[in-house]
């Protein structure tokens, strides 16, 4: 069986064919640019030594969908002799509000609820239904499921998802916490308890979703009791451009002396705010970490800052929990930056936390990274959510 899995943003198409045999990936791609000047796909095979680059006008989702199903199926460049191989499609979808507390089979009650849900990413849920769109229309046979990133966050308790303010934005809006990058979180801790040796119903695991967005999940018998991105992905952590947890006056603050209307302040809040506003280099890890290592004292502090608030989400969970038996890193930076893990690590010793200085000098594969006597084990496991969104598929289409 093979799974196409599919992750649509507003003027690009991701795309996986995964097979569920094997769990090996056949062909993997990405259209850009879709609707823009300058659009493409590039397009690799496990059997090509090289990418393949296809520049044409791309007009919309479905053009792009239609030249990814031309590459797969190609004679030189295809993983697949023909479209009946493709047995099922699972997309990515960013928002499922409360009414999804799994992945399901997508049909025309879930397009409805997934409609419903624009209002809360008006951002992400509109290009991942164009993609669900698309499907229907050049592969109506074919079966679809939808896995979200808020899903795993269902899990946790009325008090840690409400906000302090009145209940009724709540209630009338669904103000609360949703929390995101929650297949992520999962394929983790599901893969750490499984390194580990122990059944994930016994653990209490914080994972450290560290990429260009952030976020951490305190995960106890496996399921998610807090995270630490919200009704937005804009708080919680320091971010490439978001600015995380700030005080809410300053919004207000700032609009008046800047004279700022609300699309200016989002935009601040979430394009020019985290590291970069900090170091006033760039969003990239890699370049501030350069910049810092040259003197440059803003990038050093903004590297302090992200450190430091990773730190204290950490400590915190460890008490929402009552205790932590694993820390698992993972995402661009969390799988590379080696001085990134050392400095968050650093002064948790007191919680029985201890980083093997020489074991944490890898990057970009499975490790336990702690000294043999650290209470607390800590690894570092590359993210996987395009695997955990085709066994999703499989095993609701099976
Ligand atoms: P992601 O959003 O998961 O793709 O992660 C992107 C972030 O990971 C960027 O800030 C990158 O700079 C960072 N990153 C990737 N590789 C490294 C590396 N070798 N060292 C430090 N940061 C890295």
């Amino acid at each position: 069986m093979n799974v196409l899995v599919i992750n649509c943003g507003s003027s690009s198409l991701k795309y996986q064919l995964i097979d569920m045999k094997t769990e090996n990936v056949l062909a993997k791609g990405l259209v850009e640019r879709i609707g823009i000047e300058g659009s493409r796909l590039k397009h690799e095979t496990a059997k090509l030594d090289d990418k393949v680059v296809i520049k044409q006008p791309i007009k919309d989702h479905k053009d792009a969908l239609k030249l990814v199903l031309d590459a797969l199926v190609d004679e030189k460049h295809g993983a697949i002799k023909d479209m009946s191989e493709i047995n099922a499609v699972g997309h990515r979808v960013v928002h499922g509000g409360e009414k999804f507390s799994g992945s399901v089979v997508i049909d025309d009650e879930v397009i409805k609820a997934l409609e419903e849900c624009i209002e809360l990413a008006p951002l992400h849920n509109p290009p991942n239904l164009m993609g669900i769109r698309a499907c229907q229309e050049l592969m109506p046979n074919v079966p679809m499921v939808g896995v979200f990133d808020t899903a795993f966050h269902q899990t946790m308790p009325k008090h840690a998802y409400i906000y302090p303010l009145p209940y009724e934005l709540y209630e009338k809006y669904g103000v609360r916490k949703y929390g995101f990058h929650g297949t992520s979180h999962r394929y983790v801790s599901q893969r750490a308890a499984e390194i580990l040796g122990k059944d994930i119903k016994e653990l209490k695991i914080i994972t450290c979703h560290l990429g260009n967005g952030a976020s951490l999940a305190a995960i106890q018998n496996g399921k998610s009791v807090d995270t630490s991105m919200g009704f937005t992905p804009l708080e919680g952590l320091v971010m490439g451009t978001r600015c995380g947890d700030i005080d809410p006056a300053i919004v207000t603050f700032v609009m008046e002396k800047e004279n700022l209307d609300i699309n200016g302040m989002n935009n601040l809040l979430n394009k020019k705010s985290g590291v970069l506003g900090i170091s006033g280099v760039s969003s990239d890890f890699r370049d501030i970490e350069e910049a810092a290592a040259n003197g440059n004292e803003r990038a050093k502090l903004a590297i302090d800052k992200f450190d430091m608030r990773v730190k204290k989400y950490i400590a915190a969970y460890a008490a929402v929990m009552g205790g932590v038996d694993a820390i698992v890193f993972t995402a661009g930076l969390g799988e590379n930056s080696i001085t990134n893990r050392e400095a968050i690590c650093e002064n948790l010793e007191f919680m029985g936390v201890k980083l093997d200085k020489e074991k944490n000098n890898i990057r970009g594969k499975e490790a336990v990274v702690s000294t043999e006597d650290s209470k607390v084990k800590i690894l570092v496991i590359p993210t996987n959510e395009e695997l955990m969104i085709a066994r999703d598929t499989i095993d609701l289409v099976k």
